[in-house]
């Protein structure tokens, strides 16, 4: 038995000129209710039973979904006679929650391998797994915070406070909870406490600090939420143009591979303090282009600065919250980090030993972007690096994908391996333009 959980109470007042009389979650997507594309979706993963909690117009909802046996799943609906917030509703509803259950929100469009979700869940052991993604906005956005292995550490809910980097990491509303977990708030609903309870707001802050093990699932796969009109249009044309379908896991995705000192940020021979970090001009530009565009962005950098004890893993994630930070201002993201911290040659002093070895991660050997495209399901054969260096072309050959110099940073002048690149630009933009017009209309360069 699994369960899905779909939190319909919505009334939509936002989307009232789209909506007319409709509660939120039927407002039709490509000529059918939003409703019935996450039924759908869960149905194709095994789900068997899918709980509504209902609360506007639930006649309405039951009218069009029936007892779910047009899908061969049983469809159980909910009631709230008034709204009690996200968790609020499933805590009031205790009864019909099963050992372990997935939570989608009503006015989400979600197309994502719910099974792969699932299955880190249990491996993990985790009590709650919050599905995560980076945003175009982060720095009016809540932001979570995760451990190196996965799990949520901190929530910094917004207004962040200036001069503080954060990686742009935001709960994109769906999740995995055991029911265990969510026991002790039971009493919060039974002891009529008054107001709305939230998932996001009130219950995971305070299963963390009850010593609760969420995970965090960090994922490009598609959820928009619908909410108001322009992001409803959004959505609808994401779906009609099959942006939404090709989003998820099970449909390899192309990916453009990002070095990082010298291609994204000024080269600073072995970036060493936060403060080095500066972006090149128009490197954001390039990267919301790629986002636009439909390639998973990906940054890859050997970092040896941290097997020689120069930089601890600590400071180089703050570098890397600061450069998510930077993009992040200018409505661009990455979706995935990469970074050896590995050094092959040992004997100076301050160094860790444990990384001085011959690794399959430094570039230019294949290792990341492999481990990336296992991580992500990307698709290689359609996917590129750009970088100012032989290492970077020969690391993008070792591993099957087209590279592209950018004259910035040592603009290929390092000479260390024979590697050539496919075609030369002055800037990254340059490159992301070259890289988006041969998507389209693919021209030997
Ligand atoms: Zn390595």
């Amino acid at each position: 038995m699994k369960q899905a959980i779909i939190l319909a109470g919505g009334m939509g007042t936002r989307l009232k000129a789209r909506l007319g009389d409709l509660p939120k979650p039927m407002i039709p997507i490509c000529g059918r209710p939003l409703l019935r594309h996450q039924i759908e979706l869960a149905q194709r993963h095994g789900f068997d039973t899918i709980t509504l909690f209902v609360c506007y117009r639930p006649d309405l909802i039951q009218k069009e979904l029936g007892d779910g046996s047009q899908w061969g799943v049983r469809l159980r609906y909910v009631v709230e006679k008034e709204p009690l917030g996200t968790a609020g509703a499933v805590l009031a509803g205790w009864e019909e929650l099963q050992e372990s259950f997935v939570v989608l929100y009503g006015d989400t469009f979600v197309n994502l391998d719910l099974t792969r979700l699932t299955q880190a869940h249990l491996a993990a052991g985790a009590d709650a797994t919050l599905v995560l993604h980076p945003n175009n906005h982060p720095f009016d956005s809540d932001l979570v915070e995760c451990t190196s292995e996965g799990w949520v550490s901190t929530f910094h809910n917004r207004p962040h406070p200036p001069g503080r980097y954060y990686q742009n990491l935001v709960n994109a509303g769906l999740y995995v909870l055991n029911r265990k977990a969510l026991k002790p708030f039971r009493a919060w609903v039974k002891e009529g406490k008054p107001g709305i309870i939230d998932f996001g707001k009130d219950v995971f802050p305070e299963l963390l600090r009850n010593g609760g093990r969420v995970l965090g699932y960090n994922t490009p796969e598609y959820i928009k939420d619908i909410g108001t009109p322009e992001r409803y249009d959004k959505v609808c044309a994401e779906v009609a143009n099959g942006v939404a379908e090709r989003s998820a896991y099970g449909t390899p995705a192309p990916a453009v591979f990002l070095d990082r000192d010298g291609t994204l940020n000024k080269e600073a021979d072995g970036l060493r303090s936060i403060d080095e970090l500066e972006l090149l001009p128009t490197v954001c530009e390039a990267v919301q282009l790629l986002n636009r565009s439909g390639f998973r962005v990906v940054i890859t950098t050997n970092q040896p600065v941290i097997a020689k004890g120069f930089v601890s893993e600590e400071e180089l994630h703050q570098i890397h919250n600061k450069l998510e930070s930077l993009l992040g201002l200018e409505h661009a993201f990455v979706d995935r980090i990469y970074h050896c911290p590995h050094h092959p040659d040992g004997g100076f002093p301050g160094e860790r030993a444990e990384l001085k070895s011959v690794c399959d991660c430094r570039k230019p050997a294949p290792g990341m972007l492999l481990k990336a495209a296992k991580d992500l399901d990307l698709d290689l054969k359609r996917s590129w690096m750009v970088g100012d260096t032989t290492v970077d072309m020969q690391c993008a050959r070792n591993a099957g994908v087209r590279p592209l110099l950018v004259e910035t940073g040592h603009g290929g002048r390092d000479g260390r391996f024979p590697a050539q690149p496919e075609a030369r630009f002055s800037t990254l933009l340059e490159a992301a333009q070259f890289i988006v017009e041969q998507s389209i209309s693919p021209k030997t360069p």
